[in-house]
């Protein structure tokens, strides 16, 4: 009977086993027909290494500019300079904002935005600096590789040079957006504007080298096949053994509304969540030698897919994401609060833990 349910296929057996998975391991079980045994190994694969615990932090997520010199055709968020809604917030602006978060009781700031083409590296500084002067305690995560890629090209200093600056200034971690997929083939049909996949690997393998650790993610369920998804995850791996400087992996649901991807009719609709659940166990079982942490975006899925990916080799819900524009512009609602989180995970039998941007935890509920 279990025969039947498992069939014959290798990789699952590596999978059970444990084993490092191959690019064709990975391909395999892309196409594994039985779902449900693969969300089970990938749920034993985390139980080994995590245990019960599902962890979440309290973070404030903020926009700086919705400017941007790029145009990717799978965004919903930028605006060009001068249009009517487009905006720029200043140091000051972005401090008052903190001040509000930390009240609310974040724990980091989680701050992205567009590739300004105006601001020089002096405006990220001095963001940085009124933050830590005012909330020494917080901590920051901030711009992700392709922005500092960007910033790089900007102002003409090394990628070296930007992050040393950035660190001076109090830039803790970074966040993991702009991977989107590595793989050229589809990149190019993404992004418009944004570094290439090796581009935005060397960057954030800079920043490891300077001890700034980050998250990585994988943008998923657009124009995809299963050879970009398993080659992103292999590369991500493969980074993460020369460095362990990644946190965690947070898969990203492609949303749709108000992209030219939806606009030009290249997607017309948001992925299955059977293929969700298939990226998220397949991300546990690729990188389960390598990465402790897989997250469970909570903000694209809604909180009862949310708590199915948790069963599914899930092991973290990312955060509280008080305001996130991002999302919000492709229509997702995205708030909630600490105990709302911590009641999703008791729900499932689970144990919620609060953590930090490192994965300390701060509380248990
Ligand atoms: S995804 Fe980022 S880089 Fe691309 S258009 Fe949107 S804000 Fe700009």
């Amino acid at each position: 009977m279990l025969k039947q349910l498992i069939g014959d296929s290798k990789a699952f057996d590596r999978a059970i086993a444990g084993e490092e998975l191959s690019y064709n391991d990975g391909l395999e079980l892309m196409n594994y027909d039985n779902l449900h045994m693969l969300g089970a190994v990938a749920d034993i694969a985390r139980k080994k290494l995590v245990g019960d615990t599902v962890t979440f932090a309290a973070s404030y997520y903020m926009n700086y500019t919705n400017v941007c010199a790029a145009s990717c055709q799978m965004c919903a968020f930028y605006r060009k300079d001068g249009a009517n809604d487009a905006y720029t917030l200043t140091p000051e602006q972005i401090e008052q904002r903190v001040a509000i978060a930390q009240d609310m009781g974040a724990t980091e700031v989680h701050i992205v935005g567009g590739f300004h083409p105006k601001l020089p590296l002096e405006y990220y500084e001095a963001m940085m600096r009124i933050i830590k002067k005012n909330h020494p305690n917080l901590k920051i995560k901030a711009l992700t590789a392709a922005e500092i890629f960007y910033l790089s090209k900007l102002t003409k200093n090394s990628i070296k040079e930007i992050l040393s600056r950035l660190k001076d200034a109090g830039l803790d971690s970074m966040p993991g957006g702009g991977a989107e997929l590595f793989h050229p083939d589809i990149r190019g049909r993404i992004v418009r504007g944004k570094c290439s996949g090796q581009e935005w690997l060397d960057t954030i393998e800079q920043a490891h080298n300077l001890g700034i650790k980050s998250n990585v993610t994988m943008l998923y369920g657009h124009i995809e096949k299963p050879e970009h998804i398993v080659d992103h995850l292999i590369k991500i791996r493969e980074l993460q053994k020369k460095t362990g400087g990644f946190i965690t992996m947070i898969p990203l649901k492609f949303s749709l509304d108000n992209t030219e991807l939806e606009q030009e009719h290249l997607v017309n609709n948001e992925c299955s969540s059977v293929y969700d659940l298939r990226i998220i166990a397949l991300s546990r079982l690729m990188l389960a030698n390598i990465l402790n942490n897989i997250s469970v975006y909570w903000v694209a899925y809604g909180k009862k897919l949310a708590q199915v990916a948790l069963s599914n080799g899930g092991s973290d819900l990312v955060g509280t994401a008080f305001s996130e524009e991002i999302y919000r512009a492709a229509g997702k609602p995205t708030t909630s609060s600490i105990e709302e989180l911590a009641t999703m995970v008791k729900e499932i039998n689970r144990k919620p833990a609060q953590r930090d941007t490192y994965f300390n935890i701060i509380r248990n509920f």
